[in-house]
């Protein structure tokens, strides 16, 4: 099998969801499945589907209309605000939009009338993490403007957090966001199914005794995909964190000395590595670089340790000589799995047995150097 590649094993990831959404449907909150990261998988939305989430979510407008021609016709969530540019395609593939700008929204509500549909509408709110959200006190003001257009029906309110500045959800945020609800639909006497209280990051808040209050949505995409809450990154209990793994082939192994000799200026990626320690190191490289992968967010299986990538070259310290040809095999955290989906360089395995066969067609080679023996 060819590599780099990414290594996605669907029945880790349906187990990962069907759990999350268990154990979210305990406090009454429905799961949005977001699937940017695998740059719209069609067969990862249909197994975080058969999970049970009531939704797919996307922020790519081209990531939705590939999986609307691949056959989806699940409800389909634009999670970040359509372009003005793309409002027809937005209305044409997705279900509903969440959006913070009136100019946008009178937009939507055109081009919904000329398609002839009604397309929802949810109002992102600024909590704190100052990304994308109209502050608190304009809400009323812009849900009057909403009203008016034809052709838009107001379905709920949202907010993110965690992804800009790291501000983590709380009963403090998430209590303005269900008051906000109410208050909403008390003011102008209209029913608010949705209200999305965040993203991967709202896990611990929603796994602490607080009460859900209002929210009834959460979109999340890490958590199902790498297991794992991204605040301080740990592992959720009973996920699996190797769902998604990324394999390169080694091309050099050889002891060197580990200092770099001559004089020490800048890298093709910045500052320099600092002089390490002495003596010699198994040195091996493999084909792959900031080209195929995030090199900082790989976490080798076992045994050996990442030393410095460039675009194509991803050094290791392996301990040993590795045979040429053979593979290793690493974790990725969220920023590798994006920029491996992203990559042509990179391919993609969809498999649904939980050990994936690989290089079946170099069988004098350990199909896989995972050091601790094979990948569970
Ligand atoms: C990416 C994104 C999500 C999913 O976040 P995860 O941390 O991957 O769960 C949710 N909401 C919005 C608006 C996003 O952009």
């Amino acid at each position: 099998m060819s590599a780099p590649r990414i290594e996605i094993d669907l029945r880790k990831i349906e187990h990962n969801a069907t759990r999350l959404v268990d154990m979210l449907a305990r406090k009454g909150i429905g799961v949005t499945g977001v699937t940017k990261a695998t740059l719209g998988s069609p067969r990862i939305a249909a197994t975080m589907l058969r999970a049970g989430v009531t939704a797919i979510g996307e922020s790519r407008i081209e990531n939705v209309e590939s999986m609307r021609s691949a056959g989806l016709s699940t409800p389909m969530r634009l999670i970040r605000s359509p372009a003005l540019s793309v409002v027809d395609r937005a209305v044409g593939s997705s279900d509903l939009s969440f959006v913070t700008e009136i100019d946008v929204i009178r937009a939507l509500s055109s081009a919904a009338e000329s398609l002839g549909v009604v397309h929802g509408i949810v109002r992102m709110v600024e909590l704190g993490d100052l990304r994308e959200g109209i502050m608190p006190e304009d809400v009323d003001q812009v849900i009057e403007d909403v009203l008016r257009l034809p052709n838009l029906s107001v379905q709920g309110i949202g907010t993110n957090l965690a992804c800009r500045s790291g501000v983590a959800p709380d009963t403090s945020n998430m209590t303005a966001l269900s008051v906000l609800a109410s208050s909403i639909e008390t003011d102008f006497g209209i029913p608010l199914p949705i209200v999305s209280g965040g993203n991967s990051a709202n896990l611990n808040w929603c796994q602490s005794e607080a009460s859900p209050g209002r929210i009834n949505d959460l979109r999340l995409g890490e958590s199902i995909l790498l297991g794992c809450e991204p605040l301080h990154r740990t592992p959720i209990n009973g996920l699996h964190t190797d769902a998604i793994t990324f394999v390169a082939e080694v091309i050099e192994s050889k002891p060197k000395p580990s200092t770099p000799w001559g004089d020490l200026a800048e890298t093709a990626f910045g500052p320099g590595c600092e002089r390490p320690g002495h003596g010699t190191t198994f040195q091996t490289i493999l084909a792959a670089g900031h080209q195929d992968t995030d090199p900082a967010g790989l976490r080798p299986l076992s045994g050996i340790k990442i030393l410095g990538a460039s675009s194509d070259h991803l050094v290791v310290d392996s301990g040993q000589r590795i045979p040429i040809g053979s593979e290793m095999r690493f974790l990725c955290n969220y920023s590798a799995l994006l920029r491996s989906m992203t990559s042509p360089f990179v391919v993609k395995v969809l498999t649904s047995q939980s050990t994936p066969v690989v290089g079946d067609h170099r069988r004098d080679l350990p199909q896989v150097w995972s050091f601790g023996g094979p990948v569970s």
